[in-house]
């Protein structure tokens, strides 16, 4: 039987309205009419957000420090961060690539990383975090447009096309981006935004409240 103190919520893909119940841990409810998942019950899920988050941000710093690979032709060695690469792309007068790449492996991860850690931190310390429920429609507009795996796969395309006419050093970065994409994954699937809005909710309630 549905708990009536429990509120009603809206299924995102069919409208339906339905009353929420209580979960075991690890559990999710689905819509009783079009079976798409509505909520989860994942135990510590803003810790361990917060915690690939964190690693997240280090992997982005080395990422865009250090060399993604070097060339050595002639016993002359070259080597490029990514910054540095697509100013090179820039100058070579394709503006519309070096955007592209600035947007989607720059940027749009920055931009993810650091909202995601004010978020969590936030909540961690028991704050309201302000602006939290912009952030959160930002952050699943611009998901699309964060696009490392496919940079990655990009790189690594390139370097095997490379390595036939040079000797390619891979740099630093190039772990990096390895591991910022799987932790990137590793923050999707363990965010749960649903914590993050109760949290908002009890948050304004108390402010209504207080
Ligand atoms: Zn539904």
């Amino acid at each position: 039987m549905p708990d009536t103190h429990l509120p009603i919520i809206a299924c995102h893909e069919c409208d339906l309205l339905q009353r929420e119940i209580l979960l075991r841990k690890g559990d999710f409810a689905t819509c009783s009419r079009c079976g798409s998942v509505l909520y989860r019950n994942l135990p510590e899920s803003l810790d361990r957000t917060l915690a690939f988050s964190l690693a997240a941000a280090v992997m982005f710093l080395l990422a865009n420090t250090f060399p993604i690979f070097g060339i050595e032709l002639q016993g002359n060695r070259m080597a490029m961060n990514l910054v540095e690469a697509v100013h090179s792309v820039w100058n070579q007068e394709m503006k519309l690539i070096a955007l592209l790449v600035l947007i989607t492996t720059v940027l749009i991860p920055a931009f993810e990383i650091i909202m995601m850690i004010y978020l969590l931190m936030s909540l961690k310390f028991q704050r309201m975090p302000p602006g939290a429920n912009l952030i959160l429609r930002m952050l699943q507009s611009v998901k699309p447009w964060g696009m490392v795996e496919i940079f990655m796969l990009g790189v690594l395309v390139s370097l095997v096309k490379l390595s036939h006419d040079f000797i390619i050093i891979p740099g630093v970065a190039i772990w990096s981006f390895g591991l910022l994409t799987v932790l990137i994954a590793a923050v999707a699937a363990s965010f749960n935004p649903r914590d993050i809005w109760i949290n908002v909710e009890r948050e304004t309630g108390r402010e209504v409240s207080g």
